[in-house]
């Protein structure tokens, strides 16, 4: 009996405290009822030390200065930590559009960044909705959004809603360690720091909406007038500085309102857009192009080399425009006529610069035929430039001034030079040496290229005659041409009577011929070619990749050498996409039985991937500048020993 009684008694106490036990509330618990208890705008007595002050300050600035969601967020989940003992923090954008991000975004206590397509379950959507202080969960696993959570090992999560507008626009969610005791305090920091946050990405989403408002123009997301103009202000003041040149191309569309009319505001919208696209991506990442009232559009272009430069700009755009826009099966045609005004020559304000272009766009619309054209004050500036160059040009060529230097070429496969580029260079009087670049198209255009190109051939060939006779010539000589040249008749007898009377070997000769010339050869140039490549003299297509590029038309074409690019060359080793246009290159050369030479080389990186890839011959500062005749003789002394 009193063994019974005493069992009975035991039960009873493991059945007393069976149920205090159970009843007991875990600290957790106590922790969520104060934190439901409290207002959110109670500040957690922890939090009013200095650190917290600097760090809540840090965010406020970041959020005054314009800085990006993104930005805010880094900052913020990176400070986090020495507050909150959490495993991880995370957010989930639910208005889409106003921020950068999508999905939920993870960042864990070691930094590392992951990023989740994931959004909030409607479940939990609706659970926040009457839990706006905040809910706190230990078991998640039946909401898929929360997933990630459970694979980065977190046990408990506190997610905090951020309402905009009334509607729920961000979650935030802090991690914690299932070993994390989770106090009061604890709960109150993290839902603190989370309301300051919400207040500062709503603060970022705001500064952001509005600023797009004011700023772009929402159907072409191109920045607008009002942009444009404070753009422009601010190129203004910095060519000022720098003493550079800012033109303005105001370029207008015929034929827009049509399209309105008659296929309707869509159609019109979609046209414009890709109007936008097509100027935006055929500039460069520091030119800016704004839609500056319906159908016309401003382009600021920063250090603009020249008035060459700005036509080429001019011309590429209106024949980009010019090509026919497709909408629901349906062609349109637009017709686009630019005006250029150039700071300072043309005038030093905003106002001014936009008017003049605006007014010589007009004029070009009205002589009908004119697809741009200059303003009055740069077109003379221009003129005055190019006929004082034209001048000396004649004369430098009556006194000799031009002169050659040499550029050798390096035999990939043995390391030894096998060729030399001769390159033109003018010692002006007062002026000092001028590069090709600026006076070739001159020369072209005043016809004076036939007798600058004589000199060069004839300097070319006496040189290359006084190196055979040192036994030191290269085995090949390269000179360049122009197309006029080679489209004169005669020009292959003429230039076989040179080699014949320097003694030179036309086989020890390659023209280089640029590749946009060979587009359409006919008449006289292939005949020129024929006869120039039957005597054994090599045809380099010089600039390969710049123009019109096609693979498939190097099948055709009457050439040996092919000469790739130097601004292919440069980007071989960091753009992966460029370095297969080149490996096909010369794949396809190589195919053809043609020596590819590489241009440009600079770097070791570059010569060991052409090298890689079977290229020939290379030519860049990494081998050698241009060097004059002297020069180049000590190169070729260094190089053999
Ligand atoms: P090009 O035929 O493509 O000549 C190569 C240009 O690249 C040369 O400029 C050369 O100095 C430069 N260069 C060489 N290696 C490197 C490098 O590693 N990096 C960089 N960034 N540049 C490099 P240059 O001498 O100013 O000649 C410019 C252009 O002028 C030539 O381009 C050619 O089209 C033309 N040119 C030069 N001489 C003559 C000539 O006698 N007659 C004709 N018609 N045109 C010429
Ligand atoms: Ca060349
Ligand atoms: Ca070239």
């Amino acid at each position: 009996m009193p063994m019974l009684l005493l069992l009975l008694l035991l039960l009873m106490a493991v059945a007393v405290i069976a149920y205090f036990y159970k009843s007991k509330p875990s600290k957790n618990d106590i922790a969520l009822k104060q934190l439901n208890a409290s207002k959110s705008s109670d500040v957690p007595q922890s939090l009013q030390n200095t650190d917290i002050l600097s760090f809540l300050n840090e965010i406020d600035c970041a959020v005054l200065s314009n800085a990006g969601f993104d930005y805010v967020l880094e900052m913020f989940f990176s400070n986090l930590k020495a507050f909150v003992p959490c495993e991880l923090v995370s957010v989930t954008q639910l208005d889409i559009g106003a921020v950068d991000i999508s999905g939920m975004l993870v960042i864990t206590q070691a930094g590392e960044r992951h990023e989740y397509p994931t959004l909030l379950d409607n479940s939990l959507k609706k659970i926040l909705s009457v839990n706006p202080n905040g809910y706190f969960l230990e078991n998640f696993d039946m909401y898929p959004s929360l997933k990630p959570f459970t694979e980065l090992g977190v046990a408990k999560v506190l997610l905090m809603p951020v309402y905009r507008d009334a509607e729920l626009a961000t979650v935030l969610y802090f991690g914690f360690s299932k070993n994390t005791e989770l106090t009061a305090e604890i709960l109150l920091i993290a839902r603190y720091l989370a309301d300051r946050l919400g207040v500062a990405l709503t603060c970022v989403v705001r500064a952001k909406s509005l600023y797009y408002q004011e700023n772009f123009d929402c159907v072409t997301m191109l920045p607008n007038r009002r942009f444009c103009r404070n753009y422009l202000a601010k190129e203004i003041m910095r060519a000022q500085r720098f003493e550079t040149e800012v033109g303005v191309l105001y370029l207008s569309l015929d034929g827009f309102k049509k399209v309105n009319e008659v296929a309707g505001y869509v159609a019109g919208d979609a046209i414009l857009k890709e109007v936008g696209q097509r100027i935006s991506s055929n500039l460069r990442e520091i030119d800016y192009v704004s839609r500056f009232a319906d159908n016309e559009f401003v382009i600021i272009l920063t250090d603009t080399g020249g008035a060459q430069s700005l036509t080429k700009v001019a011309e590429k755009l209106v024949s980009l425009l010019n090509q026919h826009f497709a909408f629901d099966d349906h062609q349109y045609y637009l017709n686009a006529t630019i005006g250029i005004a150039v700071y300072p020559t043309d005038a030093i304000t905003v106002d001014s610069l936009l008017q003049y272009a605006d007014a010589t766009m007009n004029r070009a619309k009205s002589h009908g035929h004119e697809k741009f054209a200059f303003n009055e004050a740069q077109m003379n500036s221009f003129a005055i430039h190019r006929l004082a160059m034209e001048r000396d040009l004649r004369l430098a060529l009556e006194k000799q001034e031009l002169y050659l230097l040499y550029q050798p070429q390096m035999d990939l496969r043995n390391g030894k030079v096998v060729g030399v580029e001769a390159l033109v260079r003018w010692r002006h009087p007062t002026n000092g040496v001028i590069p090709p670049i600026e006076f070739i198209s001159i020369a072209e255009e005043s016809n004076l290229i036939m007798q600058l190109g004589e000199q060069v051939r004839r300097m070319a060939c006496q040189q290359y005659r006084t190196w055979q006779d040192a036994r030191i010539a290269p085995k090949r000589m390269a000179i360049n041409v122009s197309s006029k040249e080679l489209m004169r008749d005669n020009f292959a007898t003429d230039f076989l009577n040179l080699l014949n009377e320097y003694g030179v070997l036309p086989n020890s000769i390659e023209l280089e011929i640029t590749e946009s010339l060979l587009l359409n050869i006919t008449g006289p140039l292939s005949e020129s070619l024929k006869i120039l490549r039957q005597q054994g003299v090599l045809i380099d297509i010089d600039d390969f990749g710049t123009g019109y590029s096609s693979l498939s038309y190097l099948t055709t074409l009457p050439f040996d050498v092919l000469k790739i690019d130097r601004a292919f060359v440069t980007e071989v080793v960091k753009a992966s996409d460029k370095s297969e246009v080149v490996s096909m290159i010369i794949t396809l050369a190589h195919h053809l039985r043609k020596t590819v030479c590489a241009e440009g080389v600079e770097t070791e990186a570059q010569l060991q991937f052409l090298k890689d890839l079977g290229c020939e011959k290379a030519q860049g500062y990494l081998i050698s500048d241009p060097l004059s005749a002297g020069d180049f003789e000590s190169f070729l002394k260094t190089q053999s020993h």
